[in-house]
């Protein structure tokens, strides 16, 4: 069923839409109910398919105790302070199939089926949410963008100001976007519907509803926010860390107890994930970053040389990078 080819009687969703903002009680949790229960199905979806592309197709395997553990000690060869397996709990021996898929590099769709611990565990494992570590709660670094002069932001951990406490742990913010260009925000998964202001009810029952029976409408307001065109859907889930923003960084936390103007702190061996105090220092922020041409990623004078294009214009790429491209 896809709402948005069907004719919508525009006025009546317009008209009727005024309702959302007197629902009864019941109505509201009934609205809360379904969406909570759909909400809990995208996101045991999405983690399915993280997993799987991120992992999976690499050759990670998750279906015993024992490929845990492997897995583990992988991600503490790549987090190394605080290592990633301070912040799991114990592994239990609870497995379920997952359904995931990945897009071959000619665009083939391959789906798949893996044996691996419950979503929650493996949000998790994938280190999805906030960890309570030092005096605060810290959290990975998922934003996507690139920065201002065109590298990407390493990945590492961020830190809530000392003090502040998250709201929910897997630090989940719902994203729906209704008409061209507006946005409703939500950070109560469980009481998406109930917890909105009367006027985004108003949109979002404009938007999403359906002509009908009084419980029609209501029941395809849940409906429709979950359905999808192609794959697009009108509706996202992200957790910590995924929001753009200026956030404050561990290692600032760390090193400086904060972050300071003029100041970024940086860590001696390049490594971004490793918050060790010996190995991080401050440096003045002023002054260009140096950045990678070929990976984007940041970069240091002792870690990267200057080389010339065809046209003879100079570019700075990292040795990892020169090591790549001469193989
Ligand atoms: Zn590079």
């Amino acid at each position: 069923m896809d709402y948005i080819y069907n004719e919508r009687n525009l006025d009546w969703l317009r008209a009727k839409a005024k309702d959302a903002r007197r629902l009864s009680i019941a109505e509201e949790e009934f609205l809360d109910r379904e969406l909570a229960i759909k909400l809990r199905e995208r996101m045991e979806l999405e983690a399915s398919v993280r997993w799987w592309q991120l992992f999976g197709l690499e050759g990670h395997r998750l279906d015993s105790i024992e490929a845990e553990a492997q897995f583990i000690a992988h991600l503490d060869g790549i987090f190394k302070c605080p290592p990633a397996s301070q912040f799991l709990t114990p592994t239990d021996s609870k497995r379920r199939v997952h359904h995931a898929y990945h897009f071959s590099r000619q665009r083939v769709y391959h789906g798949a089926e893996y044996l691996a611990p419950p979503t929650t565990r493996l949000l998790e494992l994938m280190l999805y949410g906030y960890f309570p570590y030092w005096n605060t709660w810290i959290y990975l670094d998922r934003r996507s963008e690139l920065s201002s002069d065109g590298y990407r932001k390493p990945k590492q951990w961020l830190a809530l100001p000392p003090g502040e406490i998250p709201q929910d742990r897997l630090g989940i913010t719902i994203e729906i976007s209704v008409g061209w260009r507006s946005l409703i925000r939500s950070q109560s998964p469980a009481a998406l519907f109930s917890s909105l202001k009367p006027f985004e009810k108003e949109n979002l029952a404009k938007e999403f509803g359906a002509e009908g029976t009084h419980q029609h409408w209501l029941e395809q307001i849940a409906e429709n926010l979950f359905a999808e065109r192609g794959r697009l859907s009108r509706l996202s889930i992200t957790y910590a860390g995924e929001l753009e923003g200026d956030y404050l960084t561990l290692a600032e936390l760390i090193a400086q107890g904060g972050r300071l103007p003029g100041k970024k702190v940086v860590m001696q061996d390049d490594d971004f994930l490793n918050c060790e105090p010996d190995n991080l220092v401050t440096r003045s922020s002023r002054g260009r970053t140096m950045a990678c041409r070929s990976c984007r990623n940041p970069t240091t004078k002792e870690l990267s040389t200057i080389t010339k294009d065809s046209r003879g214009s100079s570019y700075r790429v990292c040795h990892s990078c020169l090591r790549r491209m001469s193989k």
